[in-house]
């Protein structure tokens, strides 16, 4: 079938399967100082890739516990309203009952703390009466049941949370803060984890100055550093490196050659088109080779993936949002194969316009909106305010990259999308 538009250049996923099958699984090398798995502290493994499965040394909590704060008992039928024990001790968290429970004798029991053996349940607090201890010294104190019992007998299993020798984490796990909060409880005081490719990112222009200095006629502030650092630094990728060359193809091989001996991923900004500056390109071809260099989408038509040395090239588009855009669909799934993770892509949602939308059609649009949810629960889809690729108010505030098919110029109120959704998920 006939396309109903002139196509240039790659579709988004189809780029993308390109970029992923031409990485290997993971970074195949250590770094310069040998270093290809690291061993941290818990607490500094936030976001980072377990390097090898992780085990449990023990179970965990270990012990049988209290879910409640009650009375702990020793009976193996269901007591019944009236009941009586007598209350022979106290289990506190840190703080065990030393002896064995026998039948018709109860202790105090704190939630989480262990319960002694011969205990079979807890009763809450609410459904029993302490009575007056009885008179003479030997007498204990008395406990009555003032209502009915259910089934649950309140107490946590000693491998409820882990058995001994289960796997925590396997191997490629990422570790959010539920991970981490999991490991703690079981023990676990620092991980191995996978090294993270070392990006190294290459800003030209010759009318780019630094935010702060002085413009001359015509220069503007160099803004991508500073937005692609942000955006991978959130995603996981701090720089490693970072350099601003002007328009020189002598400067800019050079920096390329430089960026390629230090890092795992190089990648640049700015002058990846076809105009007269334009020279990563022919640098790309002339110091490795040229995969690609045109997609099929808006933002983000020049972009031009390769090998620089050996080494992963990525060439962003110099338009802040596009160059934003392009590095969270191409280059962040591209980082996390090459950590040797799992790739996660950004959750996808169908939503609705929430206004009618018109556009130049002809090229597929990952168009910014923010996300609204009406009195019926459905989500809305605001998009609103130029959409222009140099415009990084379009970025600012923006939940979602709504997926505009290239054909669709005149979208109705209510058109359903389907959307990305760039507001990451929190564990
Ligand atoms: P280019 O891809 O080099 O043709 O750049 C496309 C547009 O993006 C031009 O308007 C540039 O001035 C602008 N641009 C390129 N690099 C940057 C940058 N680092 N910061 C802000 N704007 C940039
Ligand atoms: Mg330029």
């Amino acid at each position: 079938m006939a396309e109903p538009y002139p196509r240039e250049g790659l579709l988004l996923e189809e780029a993308r399967r390109q970029v992923l099958a031409a990485l290997p699984q993971a970074l195949a090398t250590p770094d310069a100082e040998g270093v290809d798995a690291e061993l941290l502290p818990l607490v500094a493994c936030g976001g980072r890739v377990c390097a090898a499965p992780v085990l449990a040394s023990e179970a965990v909590p270990g012990f049988r516990a209290s879910i409640m704060d009650g009375y702990a008992l020793a009976d193996t039928v269901l007591p019944e309203p009236g009941q009586r024990w007598s209350l022979v001790g106290r289990s506190a968290p840190g703080a065990p009952y030393g002896g064995r429970l026998q039948a018709g004798e109860a202790i105090r029991i704190l939630t989480g703390a262990p319960l002694p053996p011969g205990a079979t349940r807890v009763l809450p607090q609410e459904l029993v009466q302490r009575l007056e201890s009885g008179s003479g010294l030997a007498s204990s104190p008395q406990l009555a049941l003032s209502s009915e019992v259910g089934d649950n007998p309140w107490i946590r299993a000693a491998d409820e949370e882990t058995a001994a020798g289960a796997v925590l984490a396997a191997a490629g796990t990422r570790l959010g803060a539920a991970e981490l909060g999991r490991l703690a409880a079981c023990g676990v005081a620092q991980l191995s984890v996978r090294r993270r490719p070392r990006v190294g990112l290459l800003i030209t222009g010759d009318e780019l100055v630094p935010a702060g200095a002085a413009r001359g006629p015509g220069q503007i502030w160099e803004s991508n550093g500073t937005l692609l650092a942000a955006l991978l630094e959130r995603l996981g990728y701090p720089l490693a490196e970072q350099r601003v060359v002007a328009d020189d193809p002598v400067a800019l091989r050079q920096a390329l050659l430089d960026l390629a001996a230090s890092c795992d991923v190089v990648v640049s900004t700015g002058g990846v088109s076809a105009g007269d500056t334009d020279w990563i390109r022919p640098l790309l071809a002339e110091l490795g080779n040229v995969a690609f260099w045109k997609l099929f989408l808006k933002p983000g038509r020049p972009f031009a993936f390769g090998q620089l040395q050996g080494v992963p090239f990525f060439g962003l588009p110099g338009n802040p949002v596009a160059a934003a855009i392009t590095a969270l669909q191409l280059l962040w799934p591209a980082l996390q194969q090459l950590e040797g993770a799992p790739v996660q892509v950004l959750p996808r949602l169908q939503v609705q316009l929430a206004a009618d939308l018109r556009r130049g059609a002809g090229r597929p649009e990952l168009a910014r909106a923010r996300l609204a949810v009406d009195a019926e629960g459905r989500l809305l889809a605001h998009c609103d305010g130029s959409q222009a690729s140099s415009r990084i108010g379009s970025l600012a505030g923006a939940d979602l990259l709504l997926e505009i098919p290239a054909e669709l110029g005149a979208l109705p109120a209510g058109t359903p999308l389907w959307a990305q959704l760039m507001r990451l998920p929190i564990f």
